[in-house]
């Protein structure tokens, strides 16, 4: 069964080192926006049919907690009205330590929603206000109250590493009170100096101290490390989940199962085909709000060939690896058939191994996955 996204591109302040598709707004805009995504929203349904049953809704940001409970309502009462979510779909909601309130909290209970994604990155204040988060380490535990208080019963933390002037005692220090917090699921990104940001700036003004690339490597062996003693599988690159807390919808953005993206800036999978939507905010407000459909920023027919790339590289991120049989089954030859030369040569290097019918990342593997991913992406 298929995903459906939703995109909230609203934060309350600009964190120095981000470049997703979020803004700073005036609640007006806020405003016209939910009213335009139900406009796409009501038109994508009409457009996809009855028969479509989804498997999961992630409504995803930006920060969804940014909305007002008002907002929150009506987004969910036009989404439910108009899509079949299946019944023990996964509804995911990212939220803000310092935007969720139990009010809140419990709306989105009671609007179904049993995932919360809590951006907490990490548990030292300092370190939060070197990145410009405008939450604390307090607002971070208030936060897991709160949802655990409204009845949401999974909770994934997002936490970074690889963070200027960040050491490893603060890497473990993150990951005992990940862990003490009793979330069933962590996700750990390292820092990305993105092009543009005030953190690449810095850092091109050599104003940026970030552990060197060997401090990193040890960061991330550490977090799993520690989250594998304590019961989590590792089962993705950067994601630790308690036994049946994966993320469902993000596994299947890896196991390439469609998915429907809403609002500005969201993209989609369907039908072999990729695209975005636009994320120039006005135009998708009035364009949207005028003539229901969204308005494509760019779209893309997904070859067969490219369709067996991603197959490889989007599946090797997942620990279970690519299965054999599966591959042959949607592309009528076998994986090694394709890819021999990657294939052997990844071998050869002891960065992926055999375990029955599919193809995964060795330990070193996962340590170098961009060298093993990088194998199978053709420009
Ligand atoms: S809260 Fe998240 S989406 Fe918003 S600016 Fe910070 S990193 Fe970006």
């Amino acid at each position: 069964m298929a995903g459906l996204y939703v995109h909230i591109p609203f934060c309350e302040s600009k964190c120095g080192y981000c470049d997703f598709h979020s803004v700073v707004a005036e609640d007006d805009v806020v405003d016209a926006y939910v009213e335009a995504l139900t406009a796409e929203a009501e038109y994508s349904a009409t457009v996809l049919g009855p028969h479509q049953v989804f498997s999961s809704l992630y409504v995803g940001g930006g920060t969804p907690s940014r909305l007002s409970e008002l907002q929150l309502e009506r987004l969910f009462e036009v989404l439910s009205q108009r899509f079949d979510l299946a019944e023990h779909a996964e509804i995911t909601v990212e939220m803000n330590p310092k935007s969720i309130t139990l009010s809140k909290a419990m709306l989105l209970a009671n609007l179904g929603v049993n995932r919360a994604s809590l951006g907490v990155q990490a548990f030292q204040d300092w370190l939060l206000s070197r990145l410009e988060r405008k939450h604390s380490v307090r607002d971070a535990w208030d936060a897991l109250a709160v949802v655990r208080e409204a009845g949401i019963a999974h909770c994934s933390l997002d936490l970074m590493f690889g963070l200027p002037n960040q050491t490893t005692a603060d890497w473990r220090q993150t990951l005992a009170m990940a862990e003490a917090s009793g979330a069933t699921h962590i996700s750990c990104y390292s820092l990305v100096l993105e092009e543009g940001t005030p953190f690449w700036q810095a850092a091109e003004a050599g104003h940026l101290q970030l552990p060197d690339s060997d401090l990193e490597a040890d960061m991330f062996e550490r977090a799993r490390s520690v989250l594998v003693s304590v019961g989590f599988d590792h089962y993705e690159i950067s994601n630790f989940a308690k036994p049946g807390h994966r993320s469902l919808h993000n596994e299947n953005y890896w196991r390439r199962v469609p998915y429907l993206g809403l609002g500005s800036g969201a993209h989609s999978f369907w039908h072999n085909r990729r695209w975005s939507t636009t994320n120039d905010l006005s135009h998708y407000i009035s364009s949207t709000t005028r003539d229901g459909g969204s308005v494509r920023d760019w779209e893309h027919v997904v070859s067969e060939q490219e369709a067996a790339d991603e197959t490889m590289w989007l599946g090797l991120r997942l620990l279970d690896g690519v299965s054999d049989g599966l591959f042959r089954q949607r592309f009528g030859v076998s994986l090694h058939s394709v890819y021999a030369r990657e294939v052997d040569e990844l071998l050869s290097r002891g960065l992926v191994e055999w375990r029955g019918d599919r193809l995964r990342l060795t330990e070193i593997g996962v340590s170098l996955g961009n060298q093993v991913f990088a194998a199978f992406i053709r420009t």
